[in-house]
């Protein structure tokens, strides 16, 4: 099974910072990968355990440093790693982000089996970058994935959490999925794997590789403005009640209704 896996550098979240046209300032600032990748890496290498002859391919659009989390995911066990990294591709929104990311994953790994990608990236939050890739692949998508149940080479029986349960779904390849965390504590890598994973070649593909045009990435591709970004201030102002659930309903109700 050919797996291509997604994964994004994000700010460490307690230092996020907004440039003066409303994007995500990046420069200057320490960087980790998305918590949520660390979990689809895990899910992606446990398939790869499972069906014989796997291989992993880790793609990330980002800068050039990106590359040090793409050294950390191989030292993990993915046997590849792409960068897709251009100064054109900035300022992408989530619709320029699948693009790109889906015409990498066309030139690089062709024949792909599976797209693995985390839910959300703690930075932009949008959970939009997965469904936008399945969408310029033409891919069946699995969301909120919390557990793999089955798999062979043709299908996954895959568990995924609803807002009310879980629910089964089976899912015919090639396809994506959008992992979540779980209950565990994620490997760490092993000497052997970093010293592997630092002799590896990292294929870095630019806008002409990938065969796209100026209009179709970074800025000049995304339709999505960003008006304004801020942070959501707390209210300070409120007010605390002990009691049961039946009176907090009823309570509820009563300051809703005003
Ligand atoms: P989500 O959709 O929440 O991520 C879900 C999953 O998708 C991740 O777990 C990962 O598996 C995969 N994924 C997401 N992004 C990547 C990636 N880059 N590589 C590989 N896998 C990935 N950001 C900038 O850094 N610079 C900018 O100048 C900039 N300009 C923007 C302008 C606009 C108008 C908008 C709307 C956004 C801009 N962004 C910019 C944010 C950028 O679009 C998002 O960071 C990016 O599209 C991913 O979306 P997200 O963070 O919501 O990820």
């Amino acid at each position: 099974m050919k797996i291509a896996l997604c994964v994004k550098q994000v700010p460490d979240t307690d230092d996020i910072k907004w440039t003066e046209n409303n994007t995500i300032q990046r420069e200057g600032v320490e960087s980790v990968i998305n918590p949520y990748d660390v979990y689809a890496t895990e899910f992606a290498l446990d398939l790869k355990s499972k069906v014989p002859n796997s291989t992993v391919t880790a793609f990330t659009m980002g800068p050039p440093q990106a590359q040090d989390m793409l050294r950390k995911v191989m030292s993990l066990g993915c046997d590849d790693a792409v960068l897709i990294s251009d100064k054109k591709f900035a300022g992408a929104d989530t619709y320029a982000t699948g693009r790109t990311i889906s015409a990498a994953i066309k030139t690089v790994l062709p024949d792909f089996d599976l797209i693995v990608c985390g839910q959300f990236a703690t930075d932009g939050d949008t959970a939009q970058t997965g469904p936008s890739i399945a969408n310029f692949l033409d891919l069946a998508q699995v969301t909120y994935v919390q557990d793999l149940i089955e798999v062979n080479e043709k299908y996954l029986v895959l568990s995924k959490i609803l807002e009310d349960g879980i629910e089964t779904v089976k899912v015919e390849l090639p396809s994506l999925i959008c992992v979540m965390p779980k209950q565990f504590e994620p490997k760490r890598p092993l000497i052997d794997g970093v010293i592997s994973a630092s002799k590896k070649e990292i294929r870095v593909c630019t806008m002409e590789d990938i065969g796209l045009e100026p209009q179709m990435c970074g800025l000049k591709g995304s339709p999505t403005y960003v008006s304004r970004a801020f942070r959501n201030i707390a209210n300070h102002n409120a007010q605390k009640f002990k009691m049961n659930v039946f009176d907090s309903a009823k309570l509820l109700k009563e300051k809703i209704e005003g």
